[in-house]
């Protein structure tokens, strides 16, 4: 039988949480890849699981359009160049990342794809974690835009996800005290006694509220990337001129309609800010993040850990593991059988 590889597709566009019915899995000939000029054929190796995906799935305005009914999946990937089509300036067996989507296979032009060059001490999948968007956000969203500095306290949602076990981190060598957030005592384990937060909070204890006003009373930067409930909670606990770096709001997402804040007129008061970014505007300034990043990986000072779900099939499941917390650190979707030695 002739080589066949597997795309997943979108096949409907889910009105609240994503469902066995969004996604199709398609059979395609691999013989109907080939390269162009200056084009690559790609093998995924790693595929990131983001909760940007579920905002790619709604048809309505934003920073990028969405993906379309019957399109593979957007995704970022880490692969292997297995041909190089004429002019191209990969070569066979090269390591790339870049959004070559929920396919075992692809063929992508040059201009999409980077080489990957690791330096000791970061494994090439780093790339899809602190290395890469990920680290990124943290990296920006906390230095430029919380513009956290030593002895202030910084209070992290999401904390032992991908982007905030990364700012808490971050917050920590910037001298910070550092309180995270988390959705369970094992979350909270890991960030107090592997990752040296000075305390985490489980949100869905029932005496979260008092437990955080007791220990941290006020703040001066909320990396935010849950919104909602805890958003309007942090909104009553600023200090003077504090800032909210709004990064995400996974827990509106699956919302058809987002829950409203009311504890806003704080920010006028407090004479604070409240501020949205987005990584892809830091791309010119990606190297400086990631040089700093790599030393603190060789060095072991930054800690990274990766929730792998084995097999392309299982992604459209394992999405939901960002909705229901199901993931610590960067959720990552093993595609490749056998991962070559990367
Ligand atoms: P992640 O934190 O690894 O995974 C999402 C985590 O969110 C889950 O593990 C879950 O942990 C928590 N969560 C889910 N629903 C929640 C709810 N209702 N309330 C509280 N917590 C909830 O994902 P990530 O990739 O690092 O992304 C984190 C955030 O950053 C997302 O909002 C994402 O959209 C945003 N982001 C923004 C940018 C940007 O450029 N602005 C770039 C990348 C990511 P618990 O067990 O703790 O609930």
């Amino acid at each position: 039988m002739a080589p066949t590889f597997t795309q997943i597709t979108l096949a409907e566009r889910p009105k609240e949480h994503i469902l066995p019915t969004t996604f199709a899995r398609k059979t395609v000939p691999l013989a109907s890849l080939k390269p162009g000029q200056g084009e690559v054929l790609v093998k995924l190796h790693y595929l990131s699981l983001d909760p940007a995906m579920r905002g790619w799935l709604r048809d309505q305005r934003s920073y990028m359009p969405p993906v379309g009914i019957g399109e593979v999946m957007r995704g970022q990937a880490v692969a292997e160049v297995v041909e190089a089509g004429p002019g191209s300036k990969f070569t066979k067996g090269d390591i790339v990342d870049g959004p070559f989507g929920w396919a075992e296979y692809g063929v992508f032009p040059d201009k999409i794809a980077s080489k990957i060059n690791a330096p000791p001490g970061v494994d090439v999948l780093d790339f899809l974690g602190p290395m890469g968007g990920t680290g990124m956000t943290a990296y920006f969203g906390l230095l430029d835009v919380g513009k956290v500095k030593a002895g202030e306290k910084l209070v992290v949602s999401g904390a032992a996800g991908a982007t905030g076990s990364m700012v808490c981190q971050f917050g920590k060598k910037r001298g910070a005290k550092v309180y995270a957030i988390a959705g369970s005592q094992a979350k909270c384990d890991w960030l107090e006694n592997d990752l040296g937060v000075d305390k985490a909070f489980n949100y869905k204890s029932p005496t979260f509220h008092a437990d955080f006003k007791k220990t941290v009373g006020f703040l001066d930067v909320y990396f935010d990337n849950v919104g909602g409930e805890l958003l309007d909670f942090m909104l009553s606990r600023l200090n003077l001129r504090a800032r909210i770096v709004l990064c995400g709001a996974i827990s509106d997402y699956n919302k058809a309609k987002p829950s409203g804040l009311t504890g806003y007129m704080t920010l006028i008061a407090q004479r604070a800010k409240i501020e949205g970014f987005l990584v892809f505007d830091y791309a010119s300034r990606y190297p400086e993040a990631q040089k700093d990043i790599a030393t603190w990986l060789r060095d072991g000072s930054l800690k990274r850990r990766f929730h792998v779900v084995k097999g392309l099939q299982n992604a459209p499941e394992a999405l939901n593991l960002l909705f229901n917390g199901g993931n610590t650190g960067k959720l990552v979707v093993q595609v490749a059988d056998t991962p070559a030695k990367l």
